[in-house]
């Protein structure tokens, strides 16, 4: 039974009708508590999640879905080695709204994979519009999220992308997030060796912050890995992080994969890190993400290298 509790002189209205029919979804699945009481962040948590779907079909069909690019560099030269592509919504007001909010609810209802997608093949496009100009291109890391590793065949989709836009798959890297290796290695394990098969290169993204070890390093086929933010050393560290990360490098190289660190902020934090021999790197020190238009500007001067 799901209640929403109302005054005995209160009319039984049809919110407080919808609110009490929400709420036994819960006591349906709950068998230890069969009545469950209304909870008003439940109900809102519910509202947001649908508010988000429906404005993101808005939005997307309204072209106010696009992607930034963050450039990665070589910290020993400043040379753009590559960018990574993330999405961005661009609100009524012009002002963005991170994907960190609404990522999770297209994760949860599967539409995740439309917004995906719609990026990959803006990259492409991007791509194939600067090679036709003759313009200089860098690999485009693309984000792939777990549930479209589930839904569909990814290495088909990029292999049907690259050759629809006649692109080598070496501009193409495909970022897949360090928990899905262990949530689904199964399926990760096929994709990587499929997209490999195909010419693509795969990246194992935010490194650290699932249950891996180091030692399932061994295990993964992956080319390159990008450590986790929250692992970038904090200024004057010189204890544990700083610890932790240079052996996280050492072991990369032992391995031959080469590492990217991802959200490198301050010239201290990229010195200790060239210390340690960490060579690449994704952060706001260097570049921040931005519009595909300002990335071309930065190629086009060519004052990275
Ligand atoms: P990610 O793939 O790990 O992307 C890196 C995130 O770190 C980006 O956040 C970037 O703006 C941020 N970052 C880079 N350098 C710095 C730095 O120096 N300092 C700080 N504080 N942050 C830095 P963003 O763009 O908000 O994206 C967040 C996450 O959302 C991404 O993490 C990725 O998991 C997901 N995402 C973004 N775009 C897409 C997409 O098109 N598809 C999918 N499936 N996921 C995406
Ligand atoms: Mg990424
Ligand atoms: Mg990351």
């Amino acid at each position: 039974m799901g209640v929403f509790p109302i005054d005995p002189s209160e009319e039984i209205t049809i919110d407080a009708q919808a609110k009490a029919m929400f709420t036994n979804r819960r006591a349906k699945s709950d068998f230890k508590e069969r009545i469950a009481i209304f909870r008003p962040d439940e109900y809102e948590r519910e509202i947001a999640f649908h508010r988000t779907l429906t404005e993101f079909q808005y939005a997307l069909s309204n072209g106010r879905i696009t992607y930034y690019l963050q450039p990665q560099v070589d910290m020993e030269t400043g040379e753009i080695i590559g960018a990574e592509a993330l999405t961005r919504w661009i609100d009524k007001d012009d002002s963005l709204i991170s994907p960190a909010t609404f990522i999770p609810a297209l994760e949860e209802s599967g539409f995740v994979m439309t917004l995906d997608k719609y990026v990959w093949q803006g990259v492409a496009m991007w791509l194939r519009e600067r090679i036709d100009r003759g313009l200089r291109v860098v690999p485009i890391s693309l984000n792939v999220s777990r549930v479209d590793i589930l839904a569909c065949d990814v290495a088909e989709h990029m292999g049907a992308l690259a050759a629809q836009y006649n692109l080598p798959p070496e501009l193409m890297r495909i970022e897949i997030t360090e928990t899905a290796y262990t949530g689904e290695s199964e399926a990760v394990d096929k994709l990587t060796a499929d997209l490999h098969t195909r010419g693509f290169s795969t990246y194992m993204d935010d490194f650290g912050t699932g249950q891996s070890t180091l030692a399932m390093l061994k295990n993964v086929n992956v080319d390159v890995i990008k450590l986790d933010r929250t692992f970038a050393p904090v200024d004057g560290d010189q204890g544990r992080s700083a610890h932790i990360i240079s052996s996280m490098l050492e072991m990369a190289q032992s391995l031959h994969l080469p590492v990217v660190i991802e959200g490198v902020e301050t010239n201290e934090q990229a010195n200790m890190l060239r210390n340690m021999g960490a060579r690449y790197a994704q952060g706001f020190l260097y570049y921040r993400p931005m519009p595909a238009k300002d990335f071309e500007v930065l190629l086009d001067d060519g004052n990275d290298n």
